[in-house]
């Protein structure tokens, strides 16, 4: 895995700016009266202290900005995303698409969008002719990530999609393809490796816990068949598999970031559902991978849950607990030796430096400005499918071990 750093420059001036009015957003203040009078609803009350996005930042506009296009209007879209650009330092939302216009509409008027730069899927296509737009941001189903950005190539745009990057191997494969012939860049949307916390603990994986030894990761929540966020996920044709597609790849990913090795053997089983809306796809999957460094990663998703988003790892001389790890905000790691811990946090989301979204969209204008090297290429995105491809191989195969030792893939590149 890649350890690049985002690059993202600190702007210390918005933190000092941004104090009171965060603190009015995150009591759920004036950002959800904001939302609420858009139309957009209200968090439900069982997330308790969510913070809802704060709308009411500017934009922080300036010189040209890179531009992009926002392809499916969702919960992660509209919730965490489109809210994200205000605290970016080089991108901007230029253009929206979606199934319905009326929604691109009420979200473009907020964000300065105008109708001619408002696309559907239909006529996604003209976006080639958009000059606002560098990059397609493919926020969709996964089943639809292939073809949107086989599309957004064939327009000339560079692509972030997001995790999981596709459904199958080869949907991954020609979309890096796709990339390579237009001479764009393909990213995915693996916004942990923009979290401060998470490069704390790699630091700390790498300089202070002597061999690593066992990883213990869990990622879960819990389902509501009534939210269509959820019912696409239930869903195998359009999702193509579930707690370890949609919530296991954090561990996945996050096991093969921290270790910066690919597991060479997997192990998974999957638990029989507990409800009939489980039936498609993976409730509760566990699963395992062996490293050739002598380390072994354990893991666990659920979609039927209270929320877990746990990383451990244990190493010969110290312990590293991240407990949330991957969360939108709040993560932590402590360093743990017999007697002594120490901990490290993100307060929240909203302090400027520490906004992993903006950080993300940041990181593909600055990698295309520069043609410097991506955090999370087309390249990473394939082997985490491709490895959740042989857990569920291994799985219907009564839980037989899976060999993945591929060779060196990261050589042949
Ligand atoms: P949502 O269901 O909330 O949004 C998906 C959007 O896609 C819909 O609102 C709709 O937008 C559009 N869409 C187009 N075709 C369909 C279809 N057939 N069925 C359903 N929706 C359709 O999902 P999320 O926003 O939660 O997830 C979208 C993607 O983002 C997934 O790949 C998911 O894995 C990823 N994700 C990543 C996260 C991260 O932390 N990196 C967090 C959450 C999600 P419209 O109405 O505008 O057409």
């Amino acid at each position: 895995m890649s350890s690049h750093s985002p690059h993202k420059p600190v702007n210390a001036g918005r933190r000092h700016v941004l104090g009171a009015l965060g603190a009015s957003i995150l009591a759920g203040g004036a950002g959800k009266a904001v939302a609420q009078s858009l139309g957009f609803p209200a968090p439900p009350a069982g997330l308790g202290k969510r913070p809802y996005p704060n709308l009411l930042r500017p934009m922080n506009d300036g010189p040209r900005k890179f531009g992009y296009a926002i392809v499916g209007l969702g919960k992660y879209a509209v919730n965490q995303i489109l809210p994200a650009f205000a605290e970016c330092e080089y991108a901007k939302v230029t253009a929206l698409v979606s199934g319905d216009i009326n929604k691109a509409r009420r979200l473009g008027k907020h964000y300065g969008i105008e109708e001619s730069h408002l696309y559907t899927y239909d006529n996604f296509d003209k976006i080639a002719q958009d000059p606002e737009v560098d990059a397609v941001y493919i926020i969709l189903p996964n089943s639809l990530h292939a073809d949107f950005t086989e599309r957004s190539f064939r327009a000339g745009k560079h692509v972030l999609c997001e995790k999981p990057m596709a459904v199958t191997v080869e949907e991954c494969q020609r979309m890096i393809t796709a990339g390579k012939k237009a001479g764009k860049k393909l990213m995915i949307g693996y916004r942990c490796h923009f979290d401060p916390v998470t490069h704390k603990a790699i630091e700390l994986a790498r300089t202070s816990i002597g061999k690593p030894q066992i990883i213990t990761t869990d990622n879960g929540d819990n389902t509501d068949p009534t939210d269509p966020t959820y019912q696409w996920r239930l869903t195998r044709s359009l999702s193509g598999g579930g707690a370890l597609m949609d919530l296991g790849i954090y561990g996945v990913n996050g096991s093969r970031y921290m270790l910066n090795e690919d597991p060479i053997e997997v192990q998974a089983t999957i638990m029989p559902p507990s409800d009939p809306m489980f039936r498609e796809i993976d409730e509760t999957i566990v699963w395992i991978m062996k490293y050739r460094s002598g380390a072994v990663a354990h893991g666990s998703a659920s979609f039927n849950v209270n929320a877990m988003s746990r990383f451990n790892l244990q190493g010969t001389d110290a312990s590293l607990r991240m407990d949330p790890a991957t969360s939108y905000w709040c993560n932590s790691v402590s360093h743990c030796t017999t007697g002594d811990t120490h901990t490290w946090s993100t307060p929240m989301f909203t302090i400027p430096a520490l906004n992993q979204f903006s950080a993300q969209l940041d990181h593909l204008a600055i990698s295309v400005a520069n043609n410097t090297p991506l955090a999370a290429t087309g390249e990473e995105g394939m082997q985490d499918v491709r490895l959740i491809q042989a857990m569920y191989q291994s799985a219907h195969s009564g839980s037989r071990p899976v060999s993945t030792d591929w060779g060196d893939w990261r050589k042949t590149i």
